[in-house]
């Protein structure tokens, strides 16, 4: 048992009393039968309370194995405590892939999947959505089994879950055959274009991603990461709507040095090596960040992007870097896709949260018009009312908690906030 550390950005400290780290699916049954208040941890890379509990906290960490792979189905069902990076590379190897990555691959499959966290790519959903299936110890200790097949509109409720039904122990995910990818980067293209250009350029490779310092009405990069398959990468032009080929690989932040950057410069290599933008190898240090993310709905991403950019002189100097990418709409009832394409406008702040937590609610004030939802997992700072009336299915979200978990035995402050909160 670890007693009180804190989430990997070192912003928050959790205030739950110990850290168990059971080894096996039986000690999770019996812990949670124990236990008046408890909460799944997985690999702490959130930057709010999301995680804590009032109680005890349950880490997933010695629940790391890869189960099964079903070649037939096209599924392979993990531990929940796997990260990304070591599945990934295990998949590759047995010949397969999964359809996309978030921008780190140090993170757990069933953390990133209860709070919807996503990559970039038009056709592609968020992590989540590659959920088929969910093992979950519910209040009482008993093992659940729920599957996109069987239970249908439950299983739609359960899947982005932030860790309010119970412990997640397994999970099955679609994979797909492995394929390579290439990574071209561009330089210094105009907010502007993306008033005529914007679907042109999401739709121009598998996955997009926009950087923006907002120094400048510029995106300072524009990385697109391209299936070798797509006729359309077989060449790339040396100019993209105003920006220019780099001739040389980049971090996203261009005075940083881009050795932990995932290779760049078209050169083929597997999907995994490719869709993250930092290197599987490169142990990121605990970081001096923090983040928040807002998900706006595509049609409106020129205008809610303009709207950013008037807050250009508030926002540059308290930041690191901005990312903006695309999502695929879902029906996964608790995310921030739900029945909507999405444009994810993300922040990487400086860490001083006095002046980051002044300058949110001017963001979420320029993005309220667009329904903003943020990022489960990022700091917002927006009322629960709000939050609450973005989430259609949010009644049908309580209901289903109430009905696996009725003494509330896996609430914390930021699900009675703002799941359950009136405030
Ligand atoms: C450097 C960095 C880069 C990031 N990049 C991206 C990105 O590209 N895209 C993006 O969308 N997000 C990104 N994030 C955010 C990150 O994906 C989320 O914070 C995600 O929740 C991390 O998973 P975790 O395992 O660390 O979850 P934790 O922070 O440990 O937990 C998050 C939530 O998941 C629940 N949970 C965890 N395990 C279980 C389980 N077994 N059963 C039930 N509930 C569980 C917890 O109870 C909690 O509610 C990034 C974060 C960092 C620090």
């Amino acid at each position: 048992m670890i007693k009180n550390p804190s989430n990997w950005a070192g912003n928050y400290t959790y205030s739950a009393a110990r850290i168990h780290q059971p080894e096996t699916v039986e000690q999770i049954q019996e812990l949670v039968a124990r236990s008046d208040k408890l909460k799944a941890l997985g690999t702490r890379h959130s930057f709010n309370d999301i995680a804590d509990s009032p109680g005890d906290l349950v880490s997933l960490e010695h629940l790391d194995q890869i189960r099964a792979l079903d070649r037939e189905r096209r599924t392979v069902t993990v531990e929940a405590g796997v990260r990304y990076g070591r599945l990934a590379g295990w998949l590759h190897n047995e010949g397969y892939a999964l359809h996309n990555l978030a921008s780190l691959p140090h993170i757990s499959v069933a953390g990133a999947c209860a709070t919807a966290t996503h990559g970039s790519g038009d056709k592609h959903g968020n992590l989540a959505t590659a959920v088929s299936a969910l093992e979950i110890v519910t209040a009482d200790g008993e093992l659940v089994f729920l599957s996109r097949e069987k239970e249908g509109e439950q299983f739609r409720g359960a899947v982005v879950g932030l860790g309010g039904l119970g412990v997640v122990t397994k999970l099955t995910l679609d994979i797909s055959p492995t394929f390579e990818m290439r990574q071209d980067v561009y330089e210094n293209m105009p907010l502007a274009e993306l008033e005529t250009h914007l679907e042109e350029l999401f739709s121009s490779a598998y996955s997009v991603s926009l950087f923006t310092d907002w120094k400048k009405a510029i995106f300072n990069q524009v990385w697109l990461k391209g299936h070798v398959s797509d006729s359309a990468m077989t060449k790339v032009d040396s100019q993209l709507f105003g920006a220019t080929l780099a001739i040389k690989n980049l971090h996203p932040i261009s005075s940083l040095s881009a050795e932990n950057c995932t290779e760049q410069m078209g050169i083929r290599g597997p999907w995994y090596e490719r869709l993250p933008h930092f290197r599987m190898d490169f142990t990121p240090s605990s970081g001096e960040e923090l983040q928040s993310e807002y998900l706006v709905p595509r049609q409106r991403a020129f205008e809610a992007l303009q709207n950013i950019s008037q807050l250009r002189e508030s926002i540059a100097p308290l930041l690191l870097i901005s990312e903006i990418r695309s999502i695929a709409a879902d029906n996964l009832w608790m995310s921030p896709c739900f029945g909507q394409d999405c444009i994810a406008i993300h922040f990487t702040w400086k860490k001083d949260w006095e002046r980051v937590r002044n300058v949110l609610p001017r963001i979420e004030e320029q993005l309220a018009r667009f329904n903003a939802r943020p990022h489960w997992a990022k700091l917002f700072t927006m009322s629960p009312a709000h939050l609450q009336s973005l989430y259609e299915k949010l009644p049908d979200f309580r209901q289903l908690l109430h009905h696996y978990d009725p003494k509330d035995k896996f609430h914390n402050a930021f699900l009675d906030k703002y799941i359950f909160g009136s405030l």
